[in-house]
């Protein structure tokens, strides 16, 4: 017999969030729990506008998948839940993903081990997140760096996508000297524009650029890898498994994110794939809770970047996962099976 259960939380954010494409101050999540055999297991849906998701739509279909999971025999049984998801519901990841991810952390408590250690990893490879400064006004945007700097992240990842990207580098590269510094367009810019854009932030000594062009034009980014002095990411441009081939040629790294491909599962996959194809991997997220984002951090030893920092960005989480000490995904110092998300004290 499997028990679940479903609760929307508004999240609010620590600062208004500023990226090419809005702003906003709260987040809605949904979190579902699933008990069996005495053990339960946590995961959420933080689901995005900009994939058809919101958490309406993850309410309206949730009562199907979580019907395909109390038909399936165990909890163990995520091939056959997910097929039986896939099958019943198209597409809406991040609804899937609250289940996947219950189901991994429920997998991984019953085995009394973390999660990482339930999928083999090692936690000596483990990474530091970024952390991101959204678009705001120079004086705000130092003042971020900042405080940034103060509580000792090491990497920023900064927003662009308007016309001020050489006064923000300037704004930022100033507060931070020391930081690594990656930028993200958010599909802001035309293929010859970005290229321009780039050369000019190119001296700020940026890692690497990620999403310089809209999804739709995979060619754009292609041209933009081509022509870039800087790495390129992409993100909007690969949200499935499926999306990897396509994007093989035409950047350097893949952004992969459990609500834009469905969770644990379909994650792993993304991230083989996109090895056999050559590319260096990211795991980002959306601004969302240690419900969903405590089973990313596991992960960390299978990427090269991690950009997990969905739960430093809001005011109070509900839930706590992995320690974050300035960044570093401390999966050792977890001391708890599971995911580790729990409801915070
Ligand atoms: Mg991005």
């Amino acid at each position: 017999m499997t028990e679940t259960d479903v609760e929307r939380h508004e999240l609010a954010l620590e600062h208004a969030f500023t990226i090419a494409r809005g702003t906003r101050t709260t987040v809605d999540v949904v979190t579902v729990e699933l008990e069996s055999e005495g053990t339960t297991g946590v995961g959420a849906a933080a689901p995005a506008a900009h994939y058809g998701e919101t958490v309406s739509t993850v309410e309206a279909v949730l009562p199907t998948l979580l019907d395909t999971v109390r038909d399936a025999p165990s909890l163990h049984d995520r091939q056959r839940i997910r097929r039986g998801m896939d099958a019943t519901v198209r597409d809406n990841p991040a609804a899937k993903a609250a289940v996947d991810v219950a189901l991994f952390d429920w997998a991984a408590r019953r085995a009394d081990l973390p999660l990482y250690r339930y999928l083999g990893l090692d936690p000596r490879e483990s990474l530091t997140t970024s952390y991101t400064v959204g678009i705001d006004d120079p004086d705000v945007m130092r003042e971020k760096t900042h405080e940034a700097v103060e509580r000792g992240y090491p990497v920023l990842k900064v927003k662009l996508g308007t016309t001020r990207h050489e006064e923000i580098l300037e704004t930022v590269r100033s507060a931070a000297p020391d930081a690594t510094l990656r930028v993200d367009a958010n599909e802001a810019w035309s293929p010859r524009e970005a290229v321009r854009k780039i050369e000019a932030i190119e001296p700020y000594d940026v890692e690497f650029v990620e999403q310089p062009v809209p999804a739709e034009d995979p060619e754009g980014l292609g041209f933009v890898r081509e022509h870039s002095p800087l790495p390129i990411a992409a993100d909007e441009s690969c949200v499935t498994p499926d999306d990897v081939p396509a994007v093989a040629g035409r950047a350097d790294i893949v952004n992969l994110k459990l609500m834009k491909c469905g969770g644990v599962g379909p994650a792993l996959e993304a991230i083989h794939a996109a090895r056999a194809h050559g590319l260096k991997v990211m795991l980002g997220c959306m601004v969302e809770s240690n419900a969903s984002l405590a089973a990313a951090c596991h992960l960390a030893p299978l990427l090269d970047y991690a950009d997990l920092d969905g739960s430093l960005l809001l005011a109070e989480d509900p839930y706590e996962g992995v320690p974050l000490p300035a960044g570093e995904i401390a999966l050792s110092d977890l001391g708890r099976p599971g995911s580790g998300a729990r409801p915070a004290e």
